[in-house]
């Protein structure tokens, strides 16, 4: 049977967790049911940080958990679970899962199609990927179920996968990327048999879909340490043919410093506790190529303007690759970039209608990054960000001392 651990084994502190995951599992328990917090809330609680979100896994299936709360919708279609909201905060609470039947339901490189059937808590801790991710948080009892030695392995800094790594990785590459992640966020070392099987197997992310791949690339770069997460990446051949933008990054030297001021800039604001906007951090990983092009283009005479719509376009066919950046993800990235120019060639007039912008103040943001880079003179960046963050009695003053 699984290990049941005590308050001095686990060392959560109870009054870190989210009320209302309390508040579920509470009234799971009142009407019979098994229900802990699950996952990364766990994981994070036991090694000191501060949970994204909080899950719970229950034995009761949607139909029994939806009835019991004020406000709670089933969501999903192949595998249902349930959102019980509170104000803001949802509380993703989802029936213990077995693992898919290997026959029927995974493709021809064992790639999982369909997991959709209810399970006993032992099957829902197998299926999950790490052991330090297949925790089982009772808030009532103070208690930590560990069925797989979860709680060694983090206390060790270890992150190990359940059952054999490459038939897991198989069944779901994205594993591959969420090993990595875990390792740089919990300065974790992946054990030798779950690492090994990663550069092998690193050409299966061709089979997983544009936007997972996506979601799970941004989670990478905003998990507080982008940089390494992304050498790591490189170093383990995952981005090969899927991601060129890595791979140009990693073979020019001034695309690598670029990258590398962006992701300081958006770890210190993530270790912080700050919000960060993803098309910012795209709209830098991807701008150094968009820049060569855009010169190349204007030495051949073109206008600065139209030049740069012309070297975005064709940047970003060359190089986002599988990146499958979706529609309003580009749109703000043109926004931020196709500033820049403006900021050069501004009178009196245009600058009012900048401050408009919506996206005004992270085009800031970027030619303030541009200039540490040394690409556009630092005093000239910082009367822009001056501009961004005065008042208007301010503003009209900083643009006639301009004229
Ligand atoms: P984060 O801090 O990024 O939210 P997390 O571990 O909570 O990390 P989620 O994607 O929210 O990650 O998933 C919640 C839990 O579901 C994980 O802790 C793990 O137990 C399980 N899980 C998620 N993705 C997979 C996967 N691809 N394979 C197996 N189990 C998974
Ligand atoms: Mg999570």
């Amino acid at each position: 049977g699984p290990q049941r651990l005590a308050r001095d084994k686990h060392g959560i502190d109870k009054r870190k967790v989210s009320r209302h995951a309390i508040k579920v599992c509470e009234v799971l328990h009142q009407h019979g049911y098994a229900a802990y917090i699950v996952g990364g809330a766990v994981r994070d609680l036991i090694v000191g940080l501060a949970p994204k979100d909080f899950d719970v896994a229950t034995n009761a299936t949607p139909n029994q958990i939806r009835p019991l709360f004020r406000r709670a919708r089933i969501i999903g279609k192949r595998f249902q679970l349930v959102h019980v909201v509170f104000g803001p905060e949802i509380i993703e609470t989802s029936t213990f899962r077995a693992p898919a039947s290997e026959e029927q339901d995974t493709d021809e490189h064992g790639r999982i199609l369909r997991d959709n059937l209810f399970g006993t808590h032992e099957q829902d801790a197998a299926r999950r990927d790490f052991t330090l991710n297949a925790l089982y948080y009772d808030p009532i009892e103070e208690i930590v179920i560990d069925y797989h030695n979860g709680v060694r392995d983090l206390q060790k800094r270890r992150v190990r996968m359940i059952g054999d790594p490459e038939t897991r990785y198989r069944e779901d590459p994205v594993r591959m990327l969420r090993a990595l992640r875990f390792s740089c966020k919990l300065d974790a070392e992946i054990v030798p048999a779950t690492r090994e099987p990663i550069q092998r197997l690193a050409g299966l992310l061709q089979n997983v879909p544009d936007s997972r791949l996506f979601d799970e690339m941004l989670k990478l770069l905003t998990c507080g340490h982008g940089m390494t997460c992304l050498r790591e990446l490189h170093a383990y051949g995952l981005d090969k043919t899927l991601m060129p933008w890595v791979q140009t990054i990693f073979s020019t030297p001034e695309d690598e410093a670029f990258v590398t001021l962006a992701l300081d800039r958006t770890d210190k604001r993530i270790l912080t506790g700050k919000t960060i906007s993803p098309s910012f951090l795209l709209a830098a990983l991807l701008w150094k190529p968009v820049y060569r092009q855009w010169n190349a283009i204007v030495a051949k005479g073109e206008p600065p303007a139209p030049a740069l719509v012309r070297a975005a376009d064709e940047a970003l066919e060359r190089q986002s690759g599988k990146l499958g950046i979706q529609k309003r993800y580009v749109a703000d990235m043109h926004d931020i970039w196709f500033m820049q120019p403006r900021f050069e060639r501004a009178n009196t007039r245009s600058i009012w209608r900048m401050l408009e912008q919506p996206r005004f103040r992270a085009a800031v943001d970027f030619l303030q990054l541009r200039a540490e880079a040394h690409e556009v003179d630092s005093v000239f960046a910082q009367w822009w960000m001056d501009l961004a963050n005065a008042g208007d009695t301010e503003r009209a003053r900083l643009i006639e001392e301009r004229e």
